[in-house]
């Protein structure tokens, strides 16, 4: 499962695996903006945070299942885009591997896994994000979780997200969430997300 270790009481800024000029649907000033100070921002508020709340030197995770008000917060987007930004790439872009095998199992086909994660993501009302996840029994399952809610929070282990967010497509897509969608298929990284199996 993806996790984060703090360091001495404290969250480093999740580094991007890859130059922010190599993802070709997401551009360049996209990252400036949604890695280099959104993400930032919630790294920072987190730090601030921590000290005095009971639950520093936690796994980021813990922290996210246990955590109320603003640490929720900040503490659920850390994680969340931590999940999104490392999940990119620029290869393996074809599924394949354990995860290919589970979505065809519990989705019939790679295409209708497509169509209902993209539906789902094009039809969450304000700001979140879709996720797929793996469920108790080794079920995957895509759901919506609104502002800086996480699968962790319904017993669900996490694999694979969209930020839907306006910050995270505005720059590039403005108003088509769809398209932004539609295509950051093309950067997924599938060995990323088969590490989070
Ligand atoms: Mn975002």
């Amino acid at each position: 499962m993806y996790d984060i270790t703090p360091k001495n009481g404290q969250f480093e800024m999740p580094a991007l695996p890859y130059s922010a000029d190599a993802i070709n649907v997401i551009s360049a000033k996209t990252f400036e903006f949604h890695h280099g100070k959104h993400l930032k921002a919630y790294v920072d508020n987190l730090n601030k945070l921590l000290p005095g709340s009971g639950l520093e030197n936690m796994p980021l995770s813990e922290v996210v299942k246990k955590a109320t008000g603003g640490l929720f917060n900040n503490a659920g987007q850390v994680l969340n885009h931590a999940m999104y930004f490392e999940q990119f790439g620029t290869a393996n872009h074809d599924c394949t591997g354990p995860i290919a095998d589970m979505i065809a199992r519990d989705f019939g086909s790679f295409e209708a896994f497509q169509k209902e994660f993209e539906q789902k993501g094009a039809t969450l009302f304000g700001s979140g994000w879709v996720w797929l996840s793996k469920d108790a029994d080794g079920k995957l399952v895509i759901t919506q979780e609104p502002n800086a809610d996480n699968p962790l929070l319904h017993n669900l282990q996490p694999l694979l997200t969209f930020d839907v967010w306006e910050h995270a497509y505005y720059l590039d897509y403005q108003n088509r969430r769809a398209d932004y969608i539609t295509a950051l298929w093309q950067v997924i990284d599938w060995q990323s997300v088969n590490k989070r199996l």
